[in-house]
């Protein structure tokens, strides 16, 4: 039988929080009578934390561990988490204390009561410095603007709720981890919600996420994302169509220079070098950059046409 709900919990270097988030998200299960798994994904730390996971798994076999050999990433732990869950519905939760065990049973309401695919915690009112909080800002606006998720404030929330399906489904790799919504409408997980969750200060240890460079990253993953989503498989459709304007703009620029000289020739007046008209330069750019624009989307297309997943469908029912 498979239980209720398994937790996932990535984390890095948390041996101290661990005991009492263990303790917290077992009172809540218990009260509640779910059945549940928690699955601690260690991702290399480099302190007690696994000792602490060990000493756990021992005493109650809801608990289990995986131990990644070296740091990989939040995301890289999620996955194998996720690959690892049994549970109906799958929670994740950071394990540093500052998402509430508390949230569990409403979660596990609107996903098996209210139908959502996939409900994302949202810190309106956040612990962390502004530092973190205004950037944050910024970062959901543009996720919305583009995953087309008009509903969420808080993508990168580590409180989030799933049906088991959708964890299934989906690849989180990288540091997509910020974008697992979108990831999962993606997927055609369309039905996303959102619950307003309590936000603690962080207890013991410090932010795995600070300086500006996730931000950076985290905008070009954004890119990646919606043009994996948009064209992944088609790419000729943006490079050839890109390149064929280009090459279009610069045909006309020759065409002009050409009768330029042609007029100036039939007027018997002293005709302009052809390098001396601004159209000349313009139309070799445009015509080169067009030529090895579309040449990228067949390459592209040629690859896509071989990538492993190029037939990957979501099919959701069979009869
Ligand atoms: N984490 C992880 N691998 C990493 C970095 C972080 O598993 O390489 C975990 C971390 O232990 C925590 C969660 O991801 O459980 C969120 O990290 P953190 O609390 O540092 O992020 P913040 O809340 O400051 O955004
Ligand atoms: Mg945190």
């Amino acid at each position: 039988m498979n239980p209720n709900i398994s937790v996932v919990v990535p984390l890095f270097n948390e041996a101290e929080s661990l005991p009492e988030l263990y303790a917290w998200i077992k009172r809540v299960m218990d009260t509640n009578k779910f059945t549940y798994e928690i699955i601690f994904v260690n991702d290399g730390s480099t302190d007690e934390s696994w000792q602490v996971i060990e000493q756990l798994s021992e005493k109650d076999s809801n608990v289990h561990g995986i131990k990644f050999r070296r740091n990989y990433g939040k995301s890289p732990a999620l996955f194998c988490g996720f690959n690892a869950a049994q549970g109906d519905v799958v929670i994740t939760m950071d394990a540093d204390l500052q998402d509430s065990p508390d949230e569990i049973p409403e979660l596990y309401r609107m996903i098996t009561e209210d139908g959502y695919d996939l409900v994302s915690g949202y810190k309106q009112k956040r612990y962390d410095p502004l530092s973190k909080t205004i950037p944050t800002k910024l970062f959901n606006a543009t996720a919305r603007k583009v995953s087309g998720i008009k509903n969420l404030h808080d993508f990168n929330c580590g409180l989030k709720a799933y049906k088991k399906a959708v964890v299934k489904n989906i690849e989180v790799y990288g540091e997509m981890h910020r974008y697992i919504p979108y990831l999962a409408k993606n997927a055609g997980f369309s039905k996303i919600g959102e619950k307003v969750v309590q936000h603690q200060a962080r207890k013991f240890g410090k932010t795995k996420f600070g300086g500006l460079n996730r931000f950076v990253n985290g905008y070009l993953d954004l890119l990646s994302l919606w043009f994996l989503n948009s064209f992944g498989l088609k790419p000729m459709h943006v490079f050839g169509f890109l390149g064929t304007l280009m090459f279009l703009f610069g045909f006309i620029a020759v065409i002009i220079v050409g009768a330029i000289k042609l007029v100036a020739i039939c007027n018997h007046t002293p005709a302009p070098l052809v390098t001396d008209s601004p159209y000349f330069y313009i139309s070799l750019t445009m015509m080169i950059l067009g030529t090895q624009l579309f040449v990228a989307g067949f390459l592209g297309e040629l690859i896509s046409r071989n990538a492993e997943g190029r037939n990957n469908y979501q099919i959701e029912k069979e009869i």
